[in-house]
């Protein structure tokens, strides 16, 4: 058996953790203090590119590489934060030549890429509110989008132009520029009604007057997975850096000297929190790639790059974990010091297959859109317990609490479920759902916003998930959490995936079931099917065991990598999908 909690010795951290987690620090902490580590700008205004990037370039750090960014064939190049800033001001200017004013909707369609950076940055320096898009949408997810987020300019590549947008293009009147860059360099013709980001830019001026946005301007437009449903436009605003600051610093522990990689999609919001604002904040060296996943790629990408802290999710450790570990073991990790993931549960098994395989175990930590970053976490000083999301960070205060009939809200002891509740405000709590006022406010009970996730608190403080709100199993009496039974069938050799939903049954209330995806080499069968119940009822017991399962060759996930428990239980059940504009792919 393995230990219930992972210890770290301090020869294993590597580097004095930028949070000791003692109950002095946390006395100590103040979001006043840590906002000093913060430039702001003249008059009290604030603004997130300014903090992320001209502050290095006008300091120390002006030389320092901002972005490694590596191309699908193998290419790469390096940007320092004095090039980032000068071309995230050449954009800003192509935006104010372009007569696009603050408060305008900026939305960003890109891959991986510079493109992507200047997009965002320079967009926030005009005072834009941006909103980052998945490029794997289709068309229809990709209009609705720009249509409730009332964009007025798009920048965008040529063949996403030409694929997706161009048949779009005349329902969308709130759409005034459309700015395309061509993978493969300058195109002589763009496409009608169409502007070259690169003719633009190159006769665009490097300096730049940021505009003065404060902590209250907004800033980013972020809709969220569409795991539960229709995806929800997350409004946030310039203030948000400082939680984005102090979660790069604490959770993500990053130090001057790191590279980092974020491997989250750019369409997500881990993307940007994570993938463009708090590494460039923290100052150290972000590894962009260009390319898709592909596990020699990534463990090529680890070792050769040197990687020391690296941001990930659930599916694609799951995804690594399938690939077996004989490709893992042809690769040196001996710079990888942290590993973090969010985005879904991670199961045990997953956290020790990174100290197993990678040499590190996996740091789950918990957040949402709404909250704009990181707020419960394990971080590299805390021992980890298997399973478990971590402690809040500081500044953060949680709670697990229940909400009476009447609207009251109770305050719940250890280890008792309920719904995971954050106590406001902190710095990048949303502002409003777009269009859905209601729907925000119902959001908060007094100084309380609700997650809509169930968790509960343990003796140590520690924050165990237990499943959405939706996805809760009642069954003969028991809450049962999807989590817990899909980690059980996850310690099966032969289980890559597994995703547990519950099913209407007349006497139990409802039955769980389970779906399953097998690691490659194995096969689905009768006996496999039995034995893979008989593991499930011997690890958790015959009341919380799925009564039924199925083999699938891939479960159903978000673009942003989340199992659609939803879309299994409507397939089961003969109901109709809902909003599946998220949906990775078909399966
Ligand atoms: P929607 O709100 O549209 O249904 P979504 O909630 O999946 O989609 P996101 O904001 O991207 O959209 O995801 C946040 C949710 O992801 C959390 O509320 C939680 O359910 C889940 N999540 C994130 N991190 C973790 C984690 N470490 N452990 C368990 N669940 C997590
Ligand atoms: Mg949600």
């Amino acid at each position: 058996m393995r230990p219930a909690i992972i210890e770290k010795t301090a020869a294993q951290l590597r580097v004095k953790p930028n949070w000791d987690d003692s109950p002095e620090a946390r006395a100590a902490f103040s979001w006043q203090a840590e906002a000093e580590a913060l430039a702001g700008q003249p008059g009290g205004a604030l603004n997130l590119a300014y903090e992320a990037v001209d502050r290095h370039a006008q300091g120390r750090r002006r030389r320092h590489v901002a972005l490694r960014i590596l191309d699908r064939n193998g290419g790469h190049c390096s940007i320092s934060y004095a090039q980032l800033s000068s071309l995230s001001n050449r954009f800003a200017n192509v935006l104010q030549g372009l007569g696009v004013g603050a408060g305008a909707r900026l939305f960003v369609l890109c891959e991986r890429g510079l493109e992507l950076y200047l997009g965002v940055l320079g967009g926030l320096k005009n005072g834009c509110v941006v909103s980052p898009l998945f490029c794997a949408f289709g068309p229809e997810p990709l209009e609705t989008r720009l249509r409730l987020g009332e964009g007025s300019i798009l920048l965008t590549s040529e063949t996403l132009y030409r694929r997706k947008i161009a048949a779009i293009r005349e329902r969308l009147p709130a759409l005034e520029h459309v700015l395309l860059y061509d993978e493969n360099g300058a195109s002589s013709t763009p496409p009608e009604g169409t502007l070259s980001l690169h003719k633009l830019l190159a006769t665009a001026a490097e300096d730049f007057s940021i505009a003065p946005t404060t902590a209250d301007s907004p800033a980013l437009l972020h809709f969220t997975s569409g795991t539960t449903g229709t995806p929800k436009g997350a409004l946030h605003v310039h203030g948000a850096v400082l939680t984005h600051y102090v979660s790069g610093k604490y959770a993500l522990d990053l130090h001057p000297n790191d590279i980092y990689w974020c491997s989250a999609d750019p369409g997500w919001v881990t993307g940007t929190s994570y993938g463009i604002i708090a590494p460039l904040l923290l100052g150290v060296t972000s590894v962009v790639d260009s390319g898709e996943f592909d596990a020699e790629r990534w463990y090529s990408i680890l070792e050769k790059e040197k990687i020391s802290v690296w941001y990930t999710a659930p599916t694609a450790i799951r995804m690594l974990m399938k690939a077996g570990p004989e490709l893992a073991h042809r690769h040196n990790f001996a710079h990888l010091r942290f590993i973090a993931s969010v985005g879904e549960p991670l199961n045990p098994e997953a956290v020790w297959w990174g100290q197993e395989v990678l040499g590190r175990p996996i740091h789950d930590n918990w957040w949402q859109t709404e909250t704009g970053g990181i707020m419960i976490a394990n971080t590299l000083a805390m021992p980890i317990k298997p399973g478990s999301m971590g402690k809040p960070l500081p500044g953060v205060e949680a709670a697990i609490v229940s909400r009476g009939e009447d609207g009251s809200l109770q305050l719940l002891a250890d280890e008792q479920v309920g719904e995971l509740a954050l106590k406001r405000p902190w710095p990048a709590l949303f502002r409003t759902y777009l269009g859905q006022e209601e729907r925000y406010r119902r959001c908060f009970v007094g100084d309380w916003y609700l997650s809509g996730d169930l968790a509960r608190r343990d003796a140590d403080g520690y924050y165990w998930f237990v499943g959405r709100d939706d996805d809760v199993i009642k069954s003969a009496g028991h809450l049962i959490g999807p989590f817990e039974v899909e980690s059980a069938l996850l310690e099966h050799p032969a289980v890559a995936e597994a995703a547990v939903i519950g099913i209407p049954d007349a006497l139990l209330g409802e039955r769980v079931k389970a779906f399953v995806a097998l690691k490659s080499g194995f096969v689905a069968s009768q006996a496999l099917h039995d034995e893979l119940l008989g593991h499930a009822r011997k690890r958790l017991g015959a009341t919380v065991a799925p009564k039924a399962l199925a083999f699938l060759p891939s479960l159903p996930h978000t673009r942003s990598g989340k199992l659609m428990r939803r879309l299994l239980k409507a397939r089961e059940l003969g109901l109709p999908e809902g909003d599946t504009s998220t949906l990775e792919s078909p399966s």
